[in-house]
């Protein structure tokens, strides 16, 4: 173009003119071309891409090719993102997505149904501002989310939820959120009925129960009905720990909140029980007492000393005549532990997870032998679960077993206290 201009302005003999005006020609074309490229830009989603050659018809093709390119990226992502929004709105349970200040980023409908959360409104509140239970609020700053948690969040009313933390990336977490009053009220029933049962089947049972012991004493009795009348006497029996086990468990049961409770001498309460245990044993085994530390233990002082003869029992019943059994207690930073060690026959493996579900019996025979309800172990997990304890057992097949109760540090009592009048054990 400035070739021509210089031409045209030669042969006029203006040759400077010439390139002049041939420079203005070209940088109008460029403006013009400019300003059709911007306004194809500002309005490219309507217009046709403009018709211009050379450089900018090549900035203008690379342009629409990125144009395309993120429309159909947008399009796609569009498209996840509703498809994502109409799954999670269908999902049978309510899911909220908490950063690591535990605020709400997201949740579906359900959830905001089941929590009563608004759209609008409740993005970015803390959820435990919104969802105001101080289990949950616990729950969420135990951090532990290896199990779920059952809350009533409307008191008085039987509606249940059930939570459960699944966390991920650094800090955030996705809440996930069940109605579960169905499975609470059958399980309330189950209770119930247990429990009804079991004290309605009492009352017969020490008639029963009654009568064998008076048939027993008459010395009238043929000799040939003694033996059947000794294993009717020790069914019997057998019947009435069951029954009494069923009831411990339906009022361990009845709720799931901590004990208080008073403060207990655990060295005292170890003397206790070993000399109980050594007047029932009839000195067929050795009973070790090892207490490593003076501090107490704050729980309630019969379901403590529930749990733990029901291991010291159990280690007797289980451990063959000349056995030895050791008690032992300790303190350390972790908390307060008490544990039962035997030199019995041990228990494999494959049981060990299952051991303290109700009735479960590593061996049937023998453990009916013993005289065993099934229940003692179940007993001791709810008794720790009260007061925020674990029961822990190891065991070594054929050497023997340590069954043993953790509780947490807030648990101890620097200051051993003389044991209140009214336990059990005070005898
Ligand atoms: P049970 O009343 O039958 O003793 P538990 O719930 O107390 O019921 O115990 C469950 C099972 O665990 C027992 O049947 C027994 O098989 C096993 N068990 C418990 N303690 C011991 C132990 N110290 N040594 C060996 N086995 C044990």
């Amino acid at each position: 173009m400035v070739a021509i201009g210089a031409a045209i302005g030669g042969l006029i003999g203006h040759l400077w003119w010439g390139i002049a005006g041939a420079l203005a020609v070209e940088l109008t074309r460029q403006f013009v071309n400019l300003h059709q490229f911007d306004h194809w830009l500002r309005n490219r989603n309507r217009r046709d891409p403009p018709d211009a050659g050379g450089l900018w018809g090549e900035i203008v093709s690379q342009v629409s090719r990125l144009h395309r390119r993120k429309q159909f990226h947008k399009q796609r992502i569009l498209r996840l993102f509703r498809e994502l929004r109409r799954s999670t709105a269908s999902m049978p349970d309510g899911v909220v997505a908490l950063n690591p200040l535990r605020e709400i980023v997201w949740f579906n409908r359900k959830a905001g149904e089941l929590l009563g959360l608004r759209r609008k409104t409740d993005f970015g509140l803390q959820i435990g501002s919104l969802v105001r239970v101080p289990e949950f609020a616990r729950y969420l700053e135990k951090g532990d989310f290896s199990a779920g948690l059952r809350v009533h969040p409307r008191i008085g009313e039987a509606f249940c939820i059930e939570f459960q933390g699944v966390p991920y990336g650094e800090g955030q977490m996705f809440l996930l959120v069940r109605d579960v009053t169905r499975q609470a009220h059958l399980e309330t029933m189950r209770k119930d009925f247990v429990a009804n049962a079991s004290h309605e089947l009492r009352s017969p049972l020490t008639v029963i129960a009654g009568y064998l012991e008076t048939l027993a004493l008459d010395e009238d009795l043929p000799a040939d009905l003694r033996p059947p009348l000794l294993e009717m006497r020790r069914q019997a029996e057998r019947m009435t720990a069951i029954i009494a086990d069923l009831l411990e468990l339906s009022r361990l049961e009845a709720t799931d909140e901590q004990v208080v409770g008073n403060p207990i001498d655990v060295a005292a309460l170890l003397a206790l029980l070993r000399k109980d245990a050594v007047v029932r044993d009839a000195g067929q085994h050795v009973v070790d007492m090892r207490v490593e530390s003076p501090e107490g233990l704050m729980g309630d002082p019969g379901l403590i000393h529930s749990a733990f003869s029901n291991l010291l029992d159990n280690a007797i019943k289980y451990t063959p005549a000349g056995g030895a059994i050791t008690l032992r207690w300790w303190t350390d930073e972790q908390g307060g532990h008490f544990a039962v060690t035997d030199t019995g026959p041990g228990i494999s493996e494959e049981h060990l997870p299952r051991l303290t579900e109700r009735f479960y019996r590593v061996d049937a025979g023998r453990a009916r032998d013993a005289g065993g309800s099934g229940l003692g172990l179940a007993i001791v997990r709810h008794v720790l679960q009260r007061h925020g304890g674990t029961l822990k057992v190891e065991s070594v097949e054929g050497r023997g077993s340590t069954f043993s109760c953790h509780f947490p540090p807030l648990r101890l009592v620097h200051e051993p206290v003389a044991l209140p009048d009214d336990t059990r054990y005070s005898a």
